[in-house]
């Protein structure tokens, strides 16, 4: 058997077996050893270098600790994947291996040597296609990792592990971060604490064992302007690569030690290699998994890149990549890896973000276009009037805002077209009866209605509010509809007789949660899907809802404000309606951060308060670990507020944990103020109702994000009183924490929701990673410019040509787009 795959089973034995030197009888070192002597002098030259790739990181395998082993085997066995790889394509040729195996510049091809000590970076060779794939065919993107040279079988797992299926998904692996490196700092003139990259002689390179089993590395450097040493641990091997003589150079922080500078541990190159990687150059920092190291990383993606990135076909038209001013795709990916210098670098960026902005564009507008145009809706048109009439017999008057929505809501409606529309309104701005009067309108014409909204309680909530609105407005000649809830709780025969309802057309609407979209629920007609609180729910289950009729209007609401830029991207195939105005006679919300040692009087003010009859909620911190831990936290808080604090006042608790009636009996005796102040977990946190209370007490307030913090405070504020909104922490850093200052400066939900778009990216506030949404690789969603430009060229060409019939290669694109999305 071959000298490689018998160490490369060995290797991979090692590594399975947890690195417990047990793989050979007598150690690794041993059989290293043995190779050494036995086998290395029977090998060619090139098969040497090879196997000495994989040994030399093995040096001192047995002594070494169990975690640098990892790193020792995972060297090896990349140096392994990669021989064997090299060597398989060499067997398949009948000759020439030596040239195809080197790494090294053949004689005649131009030395890399930037001129030391000037400060520029070295001129680059462009790299053809590496040598080693017989012929370069776009197909080849397609290859399956395992099978893309330099991919090692230990490693092809890993990258699977970050959904690299694919030599092209590897191109899509991109840094997160650029270091300049490319520029050389005279070693006379380096100083202290800074990060340099210089360009030397080696000197004198040896490694010495010290204290026990720390090896030490330590090499002198010299260019014409001085010399430096830099060190290494527990890298034995490099004092055989790195040999005396040798052109290197080093990235690396200088420290002093024992008076004079040092480089301690930097990432080295040596001059010899065919391209700079690792220094002396822009150099590229990507996200690592376990067992892959950045130089291991970079290695395998600079073969990447020079393989597959010039098969890359340019997907966009001709036009559109002209008026977009973008460079070429091969260009742009080869740039943003590894780029000649930051302006090349920015254009490579700006190129990839602006494809993965016009092709969200393109999707949202064909799919808005397809919806629009191709789907019929059912026309559900208000007789004039109507809304004058029905709105009457509210207790208020509707504001402007809510009279300019429900305009929008009733043209969508009556249009014969399937409405396909959001509603964003802060907190307490009144979309319920918005959504109420859209639903009743469908009761109206025969047609049933859906609300489905993301809790149980506030599923019982709208229900009843709903039920409510319906006996007053329906009014005059017309019955009150039926309306019915259906969530998770209501069981057996309840559960039934609901679904009997529907089925047979006698429920005119029906409010719940997401057993809604529950098989067994069938409707006889289904005009109008309301989706509450949309950021709770996945766009799959907004289809599902959509699904239990036949092209349905589809109203979505949401209190956490969809910023300019989301509304032009993600939720770009949507309608958008904005309440922007508060019902009449609200006051801002005093909102105040209380540091650890002003609790007494946070408490002290909670009960003025309620001694002067209004209401608190106390809300308990977020335990992300689990929702058991959550509800035994709040409870002993509950216990400790009661006991010791307020044990002259009624406290309630609510949680998770509590079945539905039990919480529906907290939320009611709360109402009733029967509960003076309710201890709560976060459940409390979209949507409940009580007028009379006043203060909102957020505990661990830091650990919230702002749209909770918001929602919270909008449950105070809904009455006549003044309302406190009081942020504690046990934590006195949280002081200083962006989002806490933020809400107390800041009492719109829409200033709050950009604030926060810019302190977390759009990410989590969407919950875009739950919702089966787009993660965005390169481009910004706060890059407004991109995004207009994107769509504006998108919008354009799908007015050229609405079913992209010039351009197959965008439809494909789009395809493999959606594909990596879901993926990711
Ligand atoms: P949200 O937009 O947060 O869902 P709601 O629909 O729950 O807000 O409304 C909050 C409160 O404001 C409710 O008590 C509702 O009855 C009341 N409300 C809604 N519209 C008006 C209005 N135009 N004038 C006065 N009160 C209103
Ligand atoms: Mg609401």
């Amino acid at each position: 058997m071959n000298v490689l795959e018998t160490a490369r089973k060995i290797l991979l034995l090692e590594q399975r077996e947890g690195c417990r030197d047990r793989a050979v009888v007598g150690g690794l070192d041993g059989f290293l050893e043995q190779v050494r002597a036995v086998a290395l002098p029977t090998l060619d030259e090139a098969d040497r270098r090879q196997l000495g790739d994989v040994i030399g990181p093995l040096e001192g395998y047995s002594r070494a600790s169990q975690r640098d082993r990892r790193e020792m085997l995972d060297s090896a066995l990349h140096a392994l994947g990669e021989a064997l790889v090299d060597r398989r394509a060499v067997d398949a040729r009948p000759a020439g291996r030596d040239t195809l195996t080197s790494p090294l510049p053949q004689a005649g091809e131009e030395k890399l040597r930037p001129p030391a000590g000037e400060g520029t970076a070295p001129k680059r060779v462009k790299k053809l296609p590496s040598a080693t794939s017989t012929r370069a065919m776009a197909s080849d993107l397609d290859l399956p990792i395992d099978q893309v040279p330099g991919v090692s079988a230990a490693m092809a797992p890993k990258l699977k592990k970050l959904g690299v299926e694919r030599a092209r998904d590897l191109l899509e692996m991109y840094p997160f971060r650029h270091m300049d490196r490319s520029s050389f700092t005279p070693i006379a003139e380096l100083s202290a604490g800074e990060e340099a990259t210089i360009l030397g002689t080696i000197w004198d390179i040896r490694s010495e064992r010290r204290r026990g089993r720390m090896v030490t590395t330590t090499a002198v450097i010299a260019d014409k302007s001085g010399s430096i040493t830099a060190t290494w641990f527990n890298q034995p091997y490099l004092s055989k690569t790195l040999r005396q003589h040798a052109e290197v150079v080093l990235s690396g922080k200088v420290e002093l030690f024992r008076g004079r500078p040092q480089l301690r541990a930097p990432d080295w190159e040596l001059l010899t290699e065919d391209d700079l990687l690792h220094t002396g150059r822009i150099v590229p920092v990507y996200h690592l998994t376990e067992g892959l190291n950045q130089r291991g990383m970079r290695r395998l993606m600079k073969r990447a890149v020079d393989s597959f990135a010039p098969l890359l076909e340019d997907f966009l038209p001709e036009e559109v990549r002209r008026e977009a001013n973008v460079m070429a795709l091969s260009e742009a990916v080869a740039q943003y890896h590894f780029p000649d210098g930051w302006p090349a670098r920015d254009q490579g960026q700006r190129r990839l973000a602006f494809d993965e902005l016009f092709l969200i564009q393109i999707t949202v507008l064909r799919r808005r276009r397809l919806w629009q145009e191709t789907q019929p809706g059912i026309a559900l048109k208000a007789e004039p009037g109507w809304l004058e009439q029905t709105t009457r017999q509210l207790p208020f008057e509707l504001t402007g805002a809510q009279r300019k929505v429900l305009d929008d809501l009733l043209a969508d409606m009556g249009s014969g077209r399937p409405m396909n529309r959001l509603v964003q309104g802060d907190v307490g701005s009144g979309k319920t009866v918005v959504a109420a009067l859209a639903m009743l309108l469908a009761a109206r014409h025969n047609y049933q209605a859906l609300l489905m909204a993301p809790t149980e309680i506030l599923a019982e909530q709208h229900f009843r509010s709903i039920s409510a609105l319906f006996d007053q407005l329906a009014g005059g000649p017309f019955q009150a509809p039926r309306v019915a809830l259906l969530t998770g709780s209501v069981k057996g025969k309840a559960r039934k007789e609901v679904l009997d309802g529907l089925k047979a057309g006698t429920i005119a609407a029906a409010i719940g949660t997401q057993a809604l979209i529950q098989e067994g629920v069938e409707l006889q007609q289904l005009g109008l899907a309301v989706v509450d609180e949309q950021h709770r729910f996945g766009v799959e289950q907004s289809s599902s809802l959509r699904q239990k009729g036949i092209n349905p209007h589809v109203l979505i609401t949401t209190a956490t404000p969809i910023p300019r830029t989301l509304g032009l991207t993600i939720y770009g195939d949507l309608d958008i309606s904005t309440i922007d105005e508060m019902p009449a006679g609200r006051q801002p919300i005093k909102t105040k951060w209380f540091g650890p040692e002003e609790r007494p009087k946070a408490y002290s003010f909670i009960r003025r308060q309620v001694q002067e009859g209004r209401q608190a909620f106390i809300i308990c911190p977020l335990i992300e670990e689990s929702e058991k831990m959550e509800v035994r936290a709040a409870t002993a808080e509950y216990e400790r507020l009661r006991r010791l604090i307020f044990p002259d006042f009624k406290l309630g608790l609510l949680h998770g944990r509590l079945k539905s009636r039990e919480k529906d009996e907290v939320m009611q005796a709360f109402a009733g103020n029967d509960i003076q102040i309710l201890v709560s977990t976060s459940v409390v946190e979209v949507g409940i109702d009580v007028p009379n209370a006043t203060v909102m007490a957020i505990e661990g307030a830091e650990r919230f994000g702002l749209a909770q913090l918001h929602q919270f405070r909008g449950r105070v504020g809904r009455g006549e009183h003044q309302s406190y909104c009081m942020l504690l922490s046990d934590s006195p850093a949280a002081e200083l924490n962006p989002r806490l200052k933020a809400i107390e400066e800041t009492q719109s939900g829409f200033k709050l929701a950009e604030i926060d778009l810019e302190l977390r990216g759009p990410g989590e506030l969407f919950g875009t990673r739950q919702s089966g949404l787009l993660e965005l690789k390169v481009a910004k969603l706060t890059d407004v410019d991109l995004i207009e430009e994107s769509r504006r060229l998108a919008s354009g060409l799908l007015e050229r040509d609405p079913n992209l019939d010039a351009s197959p290669q965008l439809r494909e694109r789009l395809t493999t787009f959606w594909r990596g999305a879901e993926a990711s």
